[in-house]
């Protein structure tokens, strides 16, 4: 299996060494031809207005559009749930659009910009997780079909539609694997053996 990278800006090397860990191969992935051999793509945080544009300039959107269309999973941690969510609020920036999902951008203000906290996901299993929220987004919206798989207090920071996975803060900064494992196997079920 061979997860790629999308390595424009932001904390990639963090997944890739999450992804490593968990005993898979990485790739980066900066144009269009460094797509063809992946299995799956994970799109990480950073700022989402300047990634829409990069990956414009890049020539990439089409490319990672059709491949999703395809059937290939998608995992997008803080810029990278803006970027797979078909609504922004109050912007109209580029996003792919492949979740039904409105998303809120930097939704917890300046006073807290970023936090920790444990978050429980029962798809994980019983024990929380440590999430790192940096100048994070919520999810304001979800149509049928997008299962919650995580509130913090009373919004929703983790969600997954089929093949694609979101999550509002960074599994990528700690040392628990267990959000990259279950993106993982998210890739096998999709993948021929
Ligand atoms: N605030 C950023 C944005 O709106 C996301 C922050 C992050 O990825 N850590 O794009």
């Amino acid at each position: 299996m061979l997860v790629g990278v999308l390595a424009l800006q932001g904390a990639f090397r963090e997944h890739q060494r999450s992804l490593e860990k968990c005993g898979v191969s990485t790739c980066q992935v900066r144009k269009a031809s460094e797509l063809h051999s992946v299995d799956a793509l994970v799109i990480p945080g950073g700022e989402s207005t300047t990634m829409g544009k990069l990956m414009s300039e890049f020539e990439l959107m089409k490319p990672i559009l059709d491949l999703a269309h395809q059937g290939m999973p998608i995992f997008g941690t803080c810029a990278g749930l803006i970027m797979l969510a078909k609504q922004i609020r109050n912007s109209r920036q580029q996003t792919l659009g492949l979740m039904d999902i409105e998303v809120e951008r930097n939704a917890y203000g300046r006073q807290v910009d970023s936090f920790e906290t444990d978050l429980n996901i029962p798809v994980l299993g019983a024990e929380p997780l440590r999430a790192v929220f940096i100048r994070a987004p919520y999810i304001t919206k979800v149509a049928e079909g997008v299962d919650v798989l995580a509130y913090c207090d009373d919004k929703i920071v983790c969600a997954r539609q089929d093949r694609f996975l979101v999550a509002a803060f960074h599994p990528e900064l700690t040392s628990d694997l267990r959000m990259h494992q279950y993106f993982i196997s998210l890739i096998a079920a999709k993948t021929p053996a």
